[in-house]
């Protein structure tokens, strides 16, 4: 059956992919943004397929659409970018989830919505990895907050929604992810990284880089989305996607300076921003059981498309996000 298939920041990073997967499948996918965060360029190879269409708008105000499933991916995922406007990142986060909420509650769709591993904030030790049982060590009213308390807001929302409406929900807890279209000035490591490699500059280590990340290829988390999107509807969730494979942010930037092929220098430049998590690794037992899932590119393997995609862009193209959203 051809379903219509809403995705809310369906021109981001992860949303242009994922529309590419359900487009590819015949899937009838309206893809929803206000373009804070992306660039026409990620979906305009789309726009000529007759099962692809394109709104401008912004889900804080009301959606009026008839579909069949919603993936909510719609809000700034990077801190250099959900940092810029600290308020209009959480309303995207709670006002953006009431609002799918209330069109899946009308429309009886489906809602897969997209958290993040900050909802488990800077855990200690005895909660690494991190599964999903962890509740988490969230500084409320850091310079995170405004993302971490919002995610977790929203997935208070999905809860509720399913609780007292009987919406049919799906939340996953998304853990760093990377590849190519992942905006290039986002501030991220990754992007940072190669692109400081690509120019010969020096690496810019936060703290002495021990502190560590799982990076997951875009690949491998879109086969997580839409396994999640087709499980059994008694399986809500929150269910942890991300690649377990941990590494030092020092022994990340050793990888992509090698792979580059870069004389660039690693340097400590400065040190770790304030309510900076210091190891981050998902437990991703329960998508083994639950969906078949897990992740098979290699940090190595992945990172070769994604600096080959760096060196084929024009880093003119991309601009930071404007004070007009
Ligand atoms: P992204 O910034 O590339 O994509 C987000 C998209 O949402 C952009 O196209 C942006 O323009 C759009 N958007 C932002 N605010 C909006 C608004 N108010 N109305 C309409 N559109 C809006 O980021 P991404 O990496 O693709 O992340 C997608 C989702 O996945 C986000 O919800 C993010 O929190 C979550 N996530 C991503 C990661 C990761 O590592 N990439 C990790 C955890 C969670
Ligand atoms: N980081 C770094 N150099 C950079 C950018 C980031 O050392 O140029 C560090 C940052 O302090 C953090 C880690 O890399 O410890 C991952 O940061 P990112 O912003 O990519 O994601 P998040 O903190 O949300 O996981």
């Amino acid at each position: 059956m051809i379903k219509r298939i809403l995705v809310t920041g369906g021109a981001g990073f992860l949303g242009s992919h994922l529309c590419d997967r359900l487009v590819a499948r015949g899937q009838d996918v309206i893809c929803v943004d206000n373009f804070f965060t992306s660039q026409k360029s990620n979906i305009e190879h789309l726009l000529e397929n007759h099962n692809f269409e394109l709104i401008r708008h912004d889900v804080t105000h009301p959606l009026w659409l008839e579909v069949d499933e919603v993936f909510n991916l719609a809000c700034p995922a990077a801190p250099g970018h959900y940092q810029y406007n600290p308020i209009k990142t959480i309303k995207t986060s709670v006002m953006g989830a009431i609002n799918v909420l209330g069109l899946a509650k009308r429309t009886k769709a489906k809602v897969l919505h997209a958290s993040t591993s900050e909802v488990y904030g800077d855990p200690p030790p005895e909660a690494h990895p991190q599964p999903e049982s962890y509740r988490g060590n969230v500084n409320p009213i850091g310079p995170r907050a405004c993302y971490d308390e919002g995610k977790r807001a929203a997935e208070t929302l999905m809860f509720d929604y399913h609780r007292q409406n009987k919406v049919n929900i799906r939340v996953v807890r998304i853990f760093n992810t990377y590849g190519p279209r992942m905006h290039p000035y986002d501030g991220r490591v990754i992007s940072n990284f190669i692109r400081q490699a690509l120019r010969g500059e020096n690496i810019t280590l936060y703290g002495d880089g021990s502190q560590s990340r799982s990076f997951c290829y875009v690949d491998d988390l879109i086969d997580g989305l839409l396994k999640m999107m087709d499980a059994p509807d008694d399986f809500t969730g929150p269910v942890n996607l991300g690649n377990p494979e941990e590494f030092t942010i020092r022994e990340l930037a050793e990888c992509v300076v090698s792979l580059s092929g870069s004389k660039s220098k690693i340097v400590q430049t400065r040190p770790r921003p304030e309510d900076d998590p210091i190891q981050r690794q998902p437990d991703i037992s329960l998508a083994k059981r639950r969906l078949g899932w897990e992740p098979r590119m290699s940090l190595q393997n992945g990172l070769r498309p994604t600096i080959d995609w760096f060196k084929s862009i024009d880093l003119a193209a991309f601009r930071a996000p404007t004070p007009n959203y």
